[in-house]
């Protein structure tokens, strides 16, 4: 291929800047979801869901069990206290899509077990030390004082052993 050739297949990629956009929306999280963080932001409580049939309990609470395709609607009150399933220490900064900022690294997340559950739930825990944030260790949800019915409610998991 002749280099002029080649060249004129090059495509350059332009970005074009138009402005900065704010653009609030709300989405309804369904009856289930309501209730979930109806009650972490007024009672502080952690619920989950438990299938009638085989008795396996989801957090945060969905209608229908993935095992057994039944309805659920008993809703059961879960520990604020758990064990790290899986953990990383975020290095990367990216924006939040829950605030819209970038959070400051590095930061600890994972999938926490619940005691009284079987799913995980997902969330922050406030240590980045690999020695002691690690899958097995115990962990505490600590709420925010000032609670709006968001999984933000929950502040953050403390490291409990
Ligand atoms: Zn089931």
């Amino acid at each position: 291929m002749e280099k002029n050739e080649q060249k004129k297949n090059e495509q350059e990629l332009l970005t074009v800047t138009s402005g900065d956009m704010f653009q609030p929306y709300d989405w309804s999280v369904g009856l289930f979801g309501s209730r979930f963080l109806a009650e972490l932001r007024d009672n502080k409580k952690i619920y989950g869901i438990k299938c009638p049939k085989c008795g396996k309990v989801y957090v945060p609470p969905r209608k229908i069990c993935g095992s057994c395709y039944v309805a659920m609607d008993e809703f059961v009150p879960l520990s604020d206290e758990g064990e790290v399933y899986v953990c990383t220490i975020v290095h990367f900064g990216f924006v939040d899509p829950e605030t819209g900022k970038q959070r400051p690294v590095p930061y600890g997340y994972a999938f926490i077990k619940l005691d009284g559950a079987d799913t995980c739930l997902t969330h922050f825990v406030n240590s980045t030390d690999p020695e002691k944030f690690k899958v097995g260790a115990r962990v505490k949800a600590v709420f925010e004082e000032k609670r709006k019915g968001s999984i933000a409610d929950i502040k953050h998991f403390d490291i409990i052993d």
